[in-house]
């Protein structure tokens, strides 16, 4: 059987409701057949998720110090890069950037702290200001603050948090490599927590960190296993002054397999295209969104510019889909 006549068939099977195997799945992420496959997952998404793109803002508020160090972060308090540091910011200044965040299109507002776990007098004007959000703006509120307790999840649920944020990152057979302060199954078990607590999922890893074909592979099960409402699927900016600052940059083909071969092995996910879609994309991440990708972060990142939301929006339209 010839490659492409090997991904259709795969495709054909996940449609009519298989799953894909692990060895099919590595299989998959070696192939040259990089059209074919963008094809096939392309089709996967419009089959199960129609045309609509999920379109997301982040906003940093709270940055630096995090005593953790994971080496791809310019936030870990291990490295001396040069990036904006500051506490949590005050009520007003995050309501207004989820007001700006909805005047611009977005559908999801995600509020990022940079914390091992938040200290209790953060959390608790975090709780504050996301209920101020949900009476003044009519946006989906995310948030992404480090490890939780059911507790925790249990009161970000009570004020109106739709999504939490936790991701892997790396394979577990990678992870010592690049975290020592916390490991693999710390960062399961919160992704678990918010699950049990009723929040939505969102959860995801970055490739081009040196990890092998099969790590991804590995990466993508161990995510699907979490059964995710939404996974970002970041590529490495290597940031100065971190571990990572000298990582050479995976290829454009490499990181099409690994959004299309994702989607294989999660077909009804939001697949989010995130952090180092304006880096690794001269077309800005449309082949992505033709390949599996059925979402995205607008407006920047924590601590990398992204693109304002009007170009990514027109973008969207520019290849027959809608938010
Ligand atoms: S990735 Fe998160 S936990 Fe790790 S150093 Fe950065 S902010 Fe801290």
């Amino acid at each position: 059987m010839n490659e492409s006549q090997f991904i259709r068939d795969i495709m054909n099977d996940i449609l009519r409701g298989s799953n894909i195997s692990f060895d099919d799945a590595e299989a998959l992420l070696s192939t040259d057949e990089v059209l074919t496959l963008a094809e096939c997952a392309n089709e996967i998404t419009r089959s199960f998720n129609s045309h609509k793109v999920d379109v997301e803002t982040l906003l940093n508020a709270k940055s630096g110090n995090c005593p953790e160090d994971c080496s791809f972060c310019s936030q870990s308090s291990h490295y001396s890069s040069w990036i904006n540091k500051y506490p949590l910011l005050d009520k007003k200044a995050i309501v207004e950037k989820a007001e700006a965040a909805k005047r611009a299109g977005a559908s999801s507002f995600c509020l990022v702290c940079a914390y091992r776990e938040p200290p209790e007098n953060d959390f608790q004007r975090i709780c504050e200001t996301i209920s101020e959000i949900k009476k003044m703006v009519d946006i989906n509120v995310n948030v992404s603050l480090g490890f939780m307790t059911y507790d925790r999840a249990r009161e970000l649920k009570a004020v109106g948090v739709k999504r939490y944020n936790h991701n892997l990152e790396a394979s577990e057979s990678y992870f010592a490599k690049i975290c020592r302060t916390h490991d693999f199954q710390n960062r399961v078990r919160t992704a678990k927590i918010v699950k049990d607590a009723g929040l939505e999922l969102c959860c995801g890893g970055i490739i081009g960190m040196g990890e092998t074909i099969r790590q991804r592979v590995e990466l993508g099960f161990s995510i699907a296993s979490l059964a995710p409402e939404e996974v970002p699927l970041n590529i490495l900016v290597a940031q100065k002054g971190t571990p990572f600052q000298d990582t050479v940059h995976i290829s454009t083909d490499d990181i099409l397999r690994t959004i299309s071969v994702w989607r294989f092995i999660m077909p009804t996910t939001i697949l989010k295209i995130a952090g180092g879609r304006e880096v690794h994309f001269s077309d800005q991440g449309r082949t992505a969104l033709r390949a599996g990708a059925n979402g995205l972060i607008t407006g920047g990142y924590l601590t990398v510019d992204g693109n304002k939301a009007s170009k990514d929006l027109q973008m969207i339209r520019e290849i027959g889909l809608h938010t």
